[in-house]
C-alpha cells in the first residue's frame, strides 16, 4: 500500500505530474532544452519575486548550498544556525576550507536581527547564510527583519536556504535583497527528488568571479556564465525529466494562484497548530512557527516509531524528530500539494491510534 507522505520531503506528487517525466528525451544542446528552461525561469521569477538569473543543478538542494559558500565567500562567512540544516551548511565551510564562524542559537528559537547585527557590525564578514525555515525543530526565521539588518553591509553576499519553504510561504527575493535564494525540488514545490533551484543575484557573481578554487561541478560562475552564454543550457547534462515535471507543475502552482498557495498552507499550519497545543505541545517558539510543516513536543511521550507503525498500516507516513529530537518531538509536513481536508483526515486517525478522541 502507498503511504501518503506527510514528511518533510520528498512529499507526495501527483500523478499528472509523475507521468511528465515519463516525456521523451529531448538533447541537452537543442533549441528545445533552452526554450524549456526559458519558461522554467519565467515562471520561477515570479515565484521567487525576483528579476535575477535563475539556475538549476542536477543535485538535490545541498548542492547549491556548496555551491553558494564556496563560490561566493572571498573572505570570511557568517553562518546563522538554529539547527541541522544550519549546522550543515557551516560543515560544507569547513570541508571546503572557507573561513567561517558559526552564529548557534539554542532549538526552537529563531535567529535575531540582533544577533546578526552583532556579527556584521565587526565587518569581519563578506558573506552570511540564513536558514529560512529550519526543517528540523519548524522554526522560521523572521526574514523580513533579518534582511533589514543586512541591507545595510552592502559588501555582505545574503545566502537563503529557502529548501523547505519556498512555495510554500511568501519569499520576495528582491524586495529582502537575497542575493542566492536555494530550495530543491521535493518540499513546498511537490515534486520529486533531483534538482535543487536557485536565484542569483549579479552582485553575487561579480563576487564570485573574485574568489580562487571554486571547484567544478557547484562552480556558480560557469553555471551563471554558461545560461547567459548558451542559451538557457547548462555546463553538465541537466535532470531533462525533472524539467519537464518542473514546468508542468509550475503551471499548476501560477494557475493556484501564490496567494492562495500561501494561504492554504497557512490553513493547514493553523491545523496542525491548533492540534499540536491541545494533544501535546509545540517545539518551536510560538512567534516563528513555520508555515510548512510543525515539529510537535512529545510531551505525553508516545513511541512516535509505533504510531508511524501504525499509522503505516493505514496509509500514512510522519517524521520523527531530526537527529537528537528524534522520539523527543515528531514532525507533520504540510506542504505542496496536501489540502486542509487531508491534514484533517490525518490528525483524526492519529487520535485514533492514540485514543485521543
Ligand atoms: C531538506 C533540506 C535541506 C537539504 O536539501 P536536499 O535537497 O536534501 O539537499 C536543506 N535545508 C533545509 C532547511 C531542508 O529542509
Amino acid at each position: 500500500m502507498h503511504k501518503k507522505l506527510f514528511i518533510p520531503g520528498p512529499v507526495e506528487v501527483g500523478q499528472d505530474v509523475l507521468d511528465k517525466m515519463a516525456t521523451p528525451m529531448i538533447g541537452h544542446r537543442t533549441k528545445e532544452i533552452s526554450q524549456l528552461q526559458r519558461g522554467i525561469s519565467d515562471k520561477l521569477k515570479k515565484l521567487f519575486y525576483t528579476e535575477n538569473q535563475i539556475m538549476l543543478s542536477t543535485s538535490s538542494g545541498s548542492g547549491f548550498m556548496e555551491g553558494a559558500i564556496r563560490s561566493c565567500t572571498a573572505h570570511k562567512a557568517a553562518v546563522f544556525s538554529v539547527g541541522a540544516f544550519g549546522k550543515r551548511w557551516y560543515k560544507m565551510a569547513m570541508s571546503n576550507g572557507i573561513p567561517a564562524d558559526l552564529y548557534e542559537t539554542e532549538l526552537g528559537k529563531a535567529t535575531t536581527p540582533e544577533l546578526v547585527e552583532k556579527a556584521l557590525s565587526t565587518n569581519t564578514y563578506d558573506l552570511v547564510t540564513i536558514t529560512h525555515n529550519e526543517t528540523s525543530t519548524g522554526v522560521m526565521n523572521p526574514i523580513e527583519e533579518i534582511s533589514t539588518i543586512i541591507r545595510k553591509y552592502p559588501n555582505v553576499i545574503f545566502c537563503v536556504d529557502a529548501v523547505s519553504s519556498a512555495a510554500g510561504t511568501k519569499i520576495e527575493v528582491d524586495r529582502l535583497g537575497i542575493d542566492i535564494c536555494i530550495t530543491s525540488t521535493q518540499k513546498a514545490l511537490g515534486l520529486p527528488p533531483g534538482l535543487a533551484i536557485c536565484t542569483m543575484s549579479e552582485k553575487a557573481y561579480e563576487r564570485a568571479k573574485t574568489v580562487k578554487n571554486r571547484g567544478l561541478y557547484f562552480d556558480m560562475v560557469e553555471i551563471y556564465e554558461t545560461i547567459e552564454k548558451k542559451d538557457n543550457q547548462y555546463p553538465s547534462t541537466p535532470n531533462v525529466s525533472l524539467m519537464f515535471a518542473l514546468d508542468y507543475q509550475l503551471d499548476r502552482i501560477l494557475a493556484e494562484g501564490l496567494d492562495n498557495r500561501f494561504n492554504r498552507h497557512l490553513e493547514m499550519a493553523h491545523l496542525v497548530r491548533n492540534w499540536g497545543r491541545q494533544h501535546f505541545a509545540l517545539f518551536a517558539d510560538e512567534k516563528y512557527l513555520s508555515n510548512t510543516l510543525t515539529t510537535v513536543d512529545n510531551t505525553r511521550q508516545i513511541s512516535v516509531k509505533d504510531l508511524n507503525t501504525e499509522l503505516g498500516k493505514r496509509g500514512f507516513l510522519i517524521s520523527n524528530g531530526y537527529g537528537d529530537l528524534k522520539e523527543k518531538t515528531f514532525r507533520i509536513a504540510h506542504m505542496a500539494d496536501i489540502t486542509p481536508d487531508e491534514i484533517k483526515e490525518l490528525l483524526s486517525v492519529i487520535e485514533e491510534i492514540l485514543n485521543l478522541k
